[in-house]
């Protein structure tokens, strides 16, 4: 087990996350393997030491920030060991940005974006079941994770994958969720995988997972399009979501936001931004001299079902 540091100077870097709550710690731990993260949660439990995992530290709700005991960085656990077709696998300390860079450099794509994505890991942003604006078209992290490995509090290392039950000697989580935006919080589940995602580190560690990817966007094209309302912002992004065969069927990243006035352009209402990931480039639509892109024209007749087209613009 790596020797705690005690250094106050060196600890004071890992007493906040972005809520800049203040906390206290009396140890820190920076494991390179899942034993070694295994050996300190021994440890710990055996000596009734309190641990805080802590990742990029980019929790806006103090999660990350320690009340005493021993904090467990993750940035050294930080390899990605494998990039597939159709799966990767890497550590829980992992940038998730870079990870998602290396895969896109294969050609493929994993697409939960939270904001923070370059500064936050591939591990919280599971512990956490991050979103970002893609979850529009792609939900949050939760249906990417495929198969975790997780060291529990008493340091026993396990393997879970999709599909596996929760043992049914573990205590059972029963709770309706509320009918708001809930993407942390214990799972209401018996999948053994989901029961770790939006735990936010009180149930176990997450040392590596193996996350499903998909095909790259072709092409994306940036859009900025006015709206007379929310409602019927959200029944574009409703029909979007469902319609085919227009590329909008592919939305990817939506921002939406309520202006009360866009008085340079003239604007009122609810303004939305969109990305819309291409069609891939068949060999078909190249003999018809068409590049498979998504085309303004076709974005602004899908819009303009609910607004004037002379309100989207692409950038
Ligand atoms: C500018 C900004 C933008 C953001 N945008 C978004 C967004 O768009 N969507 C979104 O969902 N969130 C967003 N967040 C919140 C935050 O970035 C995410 O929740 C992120 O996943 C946290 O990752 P982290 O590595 O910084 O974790 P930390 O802040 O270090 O830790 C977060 C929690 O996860 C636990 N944890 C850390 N690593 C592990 C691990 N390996 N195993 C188990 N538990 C672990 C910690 O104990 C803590 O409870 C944003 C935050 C900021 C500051």
């Amino acid at each position: 087990m790596p020797s705690p540091v005690t250094d106050p100077s060196v600890i004071e870097g890992y007493l906040t996350d972005a809520s800049n709550v203040q906390g206290h710690a009396d140890g820190l731990v920076r494991p390179r393997t899942t034993e070694e993260v295994s050996a300190i949660l021994r440890h710990c439990q055996a000596k009734n030491i309190p641990v805080t995992v802590s990742a990029g530290r980019t929790s806006t709700t103090a999660a990350a920030v320690p009340q005493g005991g021993w904090v467990l960085s993750m940035e050294r656990l930080n390899q990605i060991h494998h990039i597939g077709h159709d799966t990767a696998e890497a550590d829980g300390g992992v940038f998730l940005g870079a990870f998602q860079t290396d895969v896109e450099n294969t050609g493929r794509f994993f697409p939960p974006d939270p904001t923070s994505r370059h500064e936050c890991s591939l591990g919280a942003a599971i512990a956490c079941n991050a979103s970002g604006a893609r979850s529009f078209r792609y939900g949050p992290i939760r249906p990417w994770v495929l198969a975790l490995t997780v060291v529990l509090p008493n340091g026993e290392i396990i393997h879970v994958k999709r599909g596996d039950a929760v043992p049914a000697s573990w205590p059972s989580v029963d709770w309706v969720e509320p009918n708001v935006k809930t993407a942390a919080g214990y799972a209401p589940t018996r999948d053994a995988v989901d029961l770790f995602i939006g735990q936010e580190g009180t149930l176990g560690v997450i040392t590596r997972a193996t996350v499903r990817l998909t095909d790259l966007p072709a092409d994306v094209m940036g859009v900025l399009a006015y709206f007379p309302s929310r409602a019927a912002l959200l029944g574009f992004v409703d029909v979007a979501r469902r319609s085919a065969p227009s590329p909008v069927r592919s939305l990817g990243r939506l921002h939406a936001t309520r202006r009360s006035g866009h008085r340079r352009a003239g604007h009122r209402g609810t303004r939305a931004a969109v990305s819309l990931p291409g069609a891939s480039r068949s060999r078909s639509h190249q003999a018809a001299g068409d590049t498979g892109r998504p085309h303004p024209g076709d974005l602004q007749a899908s819009v303009g079902r609910w607004h004037r087209r002379s309100d989207v613009h692409t950038a």
